[in-house]
Order: C-alpha cells, then structure tokens, then sequence
C-alpha cells in the first residue's frame, strides 16, 4: 500500500498500539482512537511468551520490557491436591536460543506504557470511542460516541473482545461466558510466609487452576490468579470487587504451598473468563480486525495477547507488502486463521504445558519473518 494510506486503528489496546508502531516505521499515516480518557494502573499482569517479544522487539521494546518486567527461572506446573509437580519449562540462555527470544511476565501497565513510547506523540487520541462508520466512495468515514468524525482509507477493528467495529460489520452478538470467573489479587510477597516462592507457577486441578507469578524482575509484587467454576453470571463482563472468603472457597484442601499464598491476598478483583466461539470473517471492504476483535480466548493459554500482538506483525507486514487492502487482508487472514484456531483449541482445553507439550510452533515462530500464506 502506498505510505500516504491513511490507517486508522480502533483500540489502543495491545494489539492496536503494536500494530500502529510497526505501521509507522513502514512509513503509514497512522492514528490510533481509544474510547477511553487515559491508561489506569490496572492491578493485572500479563505472560509474554518469545513469539510475542519477537514482534515488539522490531520495535525496539525488547531491552524495556526485559528491563521492566522479569524473565522468570521456569514456568512450573503443579498439582493443586498433591503439589507434585506436573511439568516444568526452564526458562534460561538455552530456552532463549531454542525459542529465539525470552519469556517475560509484566504489569500490563508498564507494557502499555513501552508500547506508547514507541509511538509518535500524538497518535492516540483519547476519548474516541467508534460508534458508527460510513463508507464513502474511496474512502471510509469513522463516527465517534461524541459526535466527533475522522476520515481514513482502511480502518483496523483493534477495539477488544467488544469490538464495535466487529458489530458494525457483522452484527450484534455478546461474548460467550465460559461458566468459570477469574479472581484475581496482587501484592507484596512479604505477605507469604516461609520459604521464597518460585517466580511463575500454575497450579491445576480438573476443574480449576491459580497461576502465581512475580511481574518485575525486583519481585515485589506478586500476581494471583485463580480460574472456578461458575453456574451463571449477572452483568457485564468488567470485573468486579470480590472478597478474600470466595477467593479462599474451593481451595480448602489445596496443598500448603499453594495456600499460604492464597492466604496472602487482601483486595480481590472478580471477572467472569468469556470467549467466543471461532469465527473466520475477519475483514470486509475496508474494515479489518486482530486481536480479542476476532479471536477472543479464554486466558489459560495465556496467548491471547500475544495473538494480538502476532497479528500486528503480520497484518503490518501485509499492508506494506501488497499494493491494495482486499489482498492485504485475505493474505493477512489465511495466514493467521489457521494458528489462532489451534490457539483456540488449546486454550478451550486448557491444557497447555500440564504435561510434556509441543512448544515450538508456538514460542518458536516469528511472524515477522514467516512465508506469508
Ligand atoms: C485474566 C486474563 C489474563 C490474561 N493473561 C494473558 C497472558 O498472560 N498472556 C497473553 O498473551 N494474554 C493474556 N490474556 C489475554 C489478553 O489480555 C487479551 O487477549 C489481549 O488484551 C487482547 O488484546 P487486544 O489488543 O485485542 O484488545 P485489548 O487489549 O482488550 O484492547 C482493546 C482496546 O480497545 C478499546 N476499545 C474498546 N471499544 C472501543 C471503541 N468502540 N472505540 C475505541 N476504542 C475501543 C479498549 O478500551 C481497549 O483499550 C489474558 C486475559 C485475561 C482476561
């Protein structure tokens, strides 16, 4: 596409702020409309596995992220009943060879903060939540809640798993609660006693799991989150207070290294975990989606984010490469659909890394440099 063609992306969410840095280094007339006023220091962490730093590593993050955040020792998997353990990843200059890139576990505030110093100033604009779109002859019209309007020739639907740009092009559909609620607490691991914790452990059971892990390298604060089983839920699909007696509930008998940390948690937060079911149409006209937009996961894989950010780095690499959108798109989609639905599969099942898993497909590839399909 010619470096003149205005890009305007929906969502400055992970996959949208990625996307918007690689697509101005090619040279795009790139802006990036957020419904939200600014960024919040939500209390939440975020896994990014090789394949993803690969991504932001064309963006020259690589050294802030691994700076910022922490390159755990392993990524452990444990019996929640027993604690014996099920599988364990280490995590060091071997794996980093093997895999191409390290593992890091970071505050989402702190990447989203990287993510925006890889921007020019001014590309976000705060509080343009899309409402409408109208399609002109050569060129698309996006209408925001506030009545305020911005033109561009290609639209990318980056705007999460409530995408208003996935609606406006297919239709209303709500997402799918799983019947599990995520709750989750964050603080210092001075509060654990005993011995040191390991730096990123999931603890599993048939119906249940907690992932534990550290979001900086000084690991002073931990992350907690547990993923139970639920009958139904009321309301929408933000998170909610919770209390420290149903984060405890369902973890009576759990063995006493997983305890103590449960037992650590002061201030819960409740969500309910929802997806939605796969669905190819990822593009029409002049309209694209990535991310949560078209392939919403359930977070036991946790690559949901890092599908984002792969699509991102795809999806740039399809608009600089090809002369017009309709062909960008299709090779941008037949190259992605087929992985994200194996990401799908595995996160429905929740079974990654519980035993001996095939890992190099996944924290191996790098989608920057990959034959396109
Ligand atoms: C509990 C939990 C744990 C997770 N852990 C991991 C993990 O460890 N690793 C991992 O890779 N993934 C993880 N994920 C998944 C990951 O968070 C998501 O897949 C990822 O954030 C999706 O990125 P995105 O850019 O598509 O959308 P988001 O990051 O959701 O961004 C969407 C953006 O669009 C904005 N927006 C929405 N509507 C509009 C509108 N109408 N107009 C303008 N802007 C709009 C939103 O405000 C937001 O900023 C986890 C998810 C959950 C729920």
């Amino acid at each position: 596409m010619r470096a003149a063609t205005r890009i305007a992306v929906v969502g400055a969410g992970l996959g949208g702020l990625t996307l918007a840095g690689l697509l101005q280094r090619r040279g795009f007339d790139v802006s990036v409309h957020e419904q939200a006023t600014g960024f919040a220091r939500i209390g939440a962490g975020i896994i990014l596995s090789a394949n993803a730093v690969k991504v932001l590593r064309r963006l020259g993050l690589e050294p802030g992220i691994v700076a910022t955040g922490i390159r755990p020792d392993s990524f452990l998997s444990r019996d929640i009943a027993t604690g014996e353990t099920l599988y364990e990843l280490t995590l060091d200059a071997a794996s980093e060879r093997r895999f191409g890139g390290p593992f890091v576990n970071i505050h989402r505030a702190d990447l989203h903060a990287l993510l925006q110093s890889a921007l020019r100033p001014g590309t976000i604009r705060f509080g343009e939540g899309l409402a409408g779109l109208e399609e002109r002859d050569d060129h698309l019209r996006l209408i925001f809640a506030d009545g305020g309007t911005a033109e561009a020739d290609i639209v990318v639907g980056a705007d999460g798993i409530h995408s208003r740009l996935r609606a406006l092009l297919q239709g209303e559909a709500p997402p799918r609660f799983t019947g599990r609620l995520a709750m989750r607490a964050v603080f210092p691991p001075g509060r654990i006693p005993g011995p040191p914790i390991r730096d990123c452990t999931k603890w599993w059971a048939d119906d249940r799991h907690v992932l534990v892990y550290f979001m900086t390298g000084r690991r002073d604060e931990v992350y907690v989150m547990t993923a139970v089983p639920a009958d139904s839920w009321e309301g929408d699909d933000t998170s909610v207070p919770g209390t420290r007696a149903g984060f405890l509930a369902g973890f009576e008998d759990a063995h006493p290294d997983l305890r103590r940390v449960l037992e650590a948690a002061e201030t819960v937060m409740v969500w309910p975990i929802c997806d939605r079911p796969r669905d190819d149409r990822w593009h029409a006209g002049r309209a694209v989606l990535l991310g949560d937009a078209c392939h919403a996961v359930r977070p036991y894989m946790a690559a949901g984010g890092a599908s984002a950010i792969e699509d991102a780095g795809v999806l740039a690499r399809c608009l600089a490469e090809f002369d017009d959108h309709g062909t960008a798109f299709a090779r941008y989609a037949a190259t992605r659909i087929p992985r994200v639905a194996e990401v799908q599969r595995i996160s429905i099942e929740n079974s990654w890394m519980r035993g001996p898993t095939e890992l190099d497909w996944f924290f191996g590839h790098d989608v920057c440099t990959a034959p396109l399909a």
